[in-house]
Parts: structure tokens; sequence; C-alpha cells
């Protein structure tokens, strides 16, 4: 099926499509705050997460009208969500769609505010072919656009598939409470058998497009150290008390090299791939088309690391890690601190068992000082995710990307998480996950001045209509 006209159906919509984007991400729903023991900031992050969602009812609303039925999702056991449906004809398959509506946080004096028209980044600006604020590329914008897209199909009457959507407001977080969330959704009498799920989260390197095949795993945890019952004057008793602030910073120092990017702690990568066959083919293939060099300029990244036993990809993709993220208490004046705690993350590849990473880092960790411990809560560790493209939709998706971008994706893996993808595996194991990339990795989703060019926004939308258009046509 050949759409040339979801071009000129995007262009004579752009203005309702920016229209609604723009409202969308007006809504603060930052996934976190800086202080969770604060009652006054999480009551503001709450409300954020609440608000985007009956946003979003909204919104579907006014694109479908009676067409769509939606279900804003709230109670105590999970964040806020949103699922609805667009049913064509009860015998057709049912197409799950996926997108989250939290985002990271977006401190605004690093963006650029004024040289946008912005008053804060959430003021979302049209600035030349694309459009800045925080949300529109990471997964506001995206919602909005696929949105738009099923209501052309429906309105040419080329929807051979019934959809369903499901918006969650804790992606960003790890999805805290997701398995609930589905849960609640299948009370409500949603999501009882989707055929297979279009996860609209991804982004792309350089100008290959992508499908996501691998995704890490991520345990996010502290390294914690208590030797006093307090804070101890320094003018006291500096030059006798150990400084647990400094054991912590030795003892991680010994279980990576921050500049060749080694991690010593044995048995830290066990259960990693090999890195051969399709795997290994895949990784080329893709390397081939990445501008490396170039990548890295874009990103930001000012040095990296020397060790290059794996490639930049393997490492990035499919080798695990361990981040220090910063060490607390900060700013305790000149006192020695009683206790410390070393905030990190650990990112993992599918097969690697993350309670074994953490028991070995605390093990490593404990030759240094003996009471030091690695703390999380296994409730929040991310799945890694390895999909398998062997289910026809792959080559349905690869068409549709192909008849949008002009060009054949690649088969790729992301370095991130995406928390929904390892529990849909779980719940719906027969319903194989599309990860449509569509956006660039370039566009700032988690840092300052978060874009997406207009362009991406039409490919992306026409990605979406192919794909779901081409449902009905025999394999
Ligand atoms: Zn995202």
């Amino acid at each position: 099926m050949v759409q040339e006209d979801v071009d000129e159906y995007f262009s004579s919509k752009r203005d309702e499509i920016i229209g609604h984007i723009k409202d969308i991400i007006g809504v603060k729903s930052v996934t976190s705050c800086d202080d969770e023991n604060d009652a006054e900031k999480v009551a503001k992050r709450d409300k954020g997460l609440e608000d985007v969602v009956d946003t979003a009812a909204a919104l579907v609303q006014s694109i479908f009208g009676e067409r769509a039925t939606s279900y804003v999702l709230k109670n105590d056991s999970h964040r806020p969500g949103i699922v609805g449906r667009i049913k064509v004809d009860p015998s057709l398959p049912t197409v799950l769609l996926y997108a989250h509506l939290d985002v990271m946080p977006a401190p605004p004096e690093k963006w650029h505010l004024e040289e946008y028209g912005m008053k804060d980044p959430f003021d979302m600006q049209v600035v030349k072919d694309r459009i800045v604020g925080r949300g529109v590329s990471d997964d506001k914008g995206p919602f909005v656009v696929a949105m738009h897209g099923i209501k052309y199909l429906l309105e040419h009457d080329r929807l051979p598939v019934n959809i369903e959507f499901l918006c969650e407001t804790g992606e960003e977080s790890g999805s805290p409470g997701f398995d609930k969330l589905v849960e609640h959704a299948q009370q409500e009498g949603y999501l009882k058998n989707p055929s297979s799920i279009l996860v609209g989260d991804t982004k792309f390197f350089g100008d290959t497009p992508t499908l996501t095949t691998t995704l890490r795993g991520i345990i996010t945890a502290r390294i914690e150290l208590e030797l006093h019952k307090k804070s101890l004057h320094s003018g006291l008793w500096g030059g006798v008390a150990v400084n647990p602030e400094e054991v912590i910073n030795a003892a991680y120092a010994t279980c990576k090299n921050p500049l060749t990017g080694e991690i010593m702690v044995y048995g830290f990568s066990d259960g990693t791939p090999r890195l051969e066959g399709e795997l290994k083919n895949s990784l080329i293939a893709t390397s081939e088309k990445f501008d490396l060099k170039k990548e890295l300029d874009e990103g930001g990244v000012g040095e990296s690391f020397t060790n290059q036993s794996f490639s930049a990809l393997a490492r990035m993709w499919m080798r695990p890690t361990l981040e220090c993220h910063g060490t607390r208490p900060v700013n305790i004046g000149s006192a020695i601190p009683g206790a410390a705690c070393m905030d990190i993350t650990m990112r993992y590849v599918n097969g690697q068992d993350p309670t074994d990473m953490a028991d070995k880092l605390q093990e490593k960790l404990q030759k240094y000082h003996p009471e030091i411990r690695v703390v999380y809560d296994p409730d929040e560790v991310a799945e890694a995710v390895t999909i398998d493209t062997s289910h026809p939709v792959f080559e349905k998706a690869a068409a549709a990307i192909e008849h949008a971008h002009g060009k054949r994706p690649v088969y790729a893996g992301i370095g991130g998480s995406i928390g929904s993808v390892g529990l849909f595996q779980k719940v719906f194991p027969d319903a194989p996950q599309v990860l449509m990339s569509h956006s660039l990795a370039n566009d700032g989703h988690h840092g300052p001045n978060e874009k997406w060019d207009i362009v991406m926004a039409e490919r992306w939308m026409k990605s979406v209509c192919h794909y779901l258009g081409s449902m009905g046509e025999k394999e």
C-alpha cells in the first residue's frame, strides 16, 4: 500500500498537529523531583503526571471524537496512565501502540530560551524547521503524531486492524509499577490480546533509521557506608576518624578504571553474548553506516575510553557498564560525614543476571571495607531485552521505514532501557514488539534544547501509516 497522500495530509494538518503537541508539552510532567522526601515537591511531580494523562485523554477525544474510547488509569498502585481503543472490526487483530508521557527534568539555565523565544523549556516553539521543547521527541510529540496518522488511516478507510494505545508516566524512572498499570488496564477491559506491539520511543544515529532489537537493562543502586552515628567536627576528630566518603570513593576506584573504562570486578560481564554470527554481522552492518567521530562530537562526548577491546557500538549496546553519578552528602561544610552514599547504575545485557552483578560488585567493594553495601530495589530493575525478528511484522516495519525515509533500516541495539518492553514480553509472549525509531540521537532527548525536526515528524507519520496500513496484507 502506497500512501503518497500522507505527505499532503501532514501538510494540511501541520498547524493542528503542532498545536496538539504544544498543548501536551505545556503540561510539566517531569518524571522525578529533586527531593523524594519533600512532600510538596512530590505532590507537584504527581500533579504534573496526573495532568498529562488528562490532557492526553482530551487530545484523543478531540482527534477521534466518537471513534475512540479511552480510560484514564489512576490508582495508588501505579503511576497515572491512559489506555484507549480505536475499534474498526472485532474480527480483526489488534495492534497495541505504546508511548510515554513523562519527561526528564529540564533545568532552564541550560536552554537557549531567549534565542528560541521560549518562556521555559515547556513553552514549545517552532524554530525554523523544528520544534523545540521538553518532550517534543521523547516521547510526547511522537505519540501525538502517531495518533494523527491513525486518524488519517481511519478517515481514508485504510486501517485494517483495531488499535489500542497505552501511555505511561514512569518510563524515564524505569517504569515503576508498570505491571500494575497493565493489570489495571486489563481490568477495565483493555489489552486482552494484542497481536503485535508498536513501541515508538527510540532514536537513531546518523542517517540510517533503525529497528531496535536489543535493549540493555539497568540496575539503579547506591553504594553505602555508615561509620559514625553522626557527622563529626573535623577540628575535634580530624586526624582520628575515618571518612566514609573517602572510603567509598577509594573502594569504587578499585572497581573501574575511569580512563580505560575497564571494569575490574571479577565475573561482572558473565553471561554476555559472544559477538559472533548474526549479532556480529548486524554490528558490522550498523557500524558501516555509523560515523562514530561525528556522533561523538554531536553527542557532546569530549573524551572517550582508551580501551578498545570491543568496538564502540558493542560497548554501547552489548556490554555491561558501571557508572558513578555522584557521592552524597555534599556541602557538609567542614564536617567529616558519618555516612556516605554513591549513586551508581549498572547496565546489563540479556543473558546476564543483575542480582549476581550487584553481588559481585559488593564483594569487590567489601575487599576494601567489609561494611560497604550495594543497595537497590529489585522491583525497579529494568529488564534487558533481545527481540526475535523472525516474525513477518518486522519485514512490514522495515518496508514502512524504507518507504518513509527512503532508506532501508538496520537492526540495531540501544544502550538504554525501556522498562515496558521487558514486561510486555512476559505478559504478551506471542506479540512481537516493533521498536521503530522516530528521532535522532542528537535531538537532545534528555539534555537541554530538545528538538524534533518537522521532517522527522512527517516521516514518523508515514512510517506509522504505512506499517499499520500494511497489516492487512498477506505476508
Ligand atoms: Zn523515551
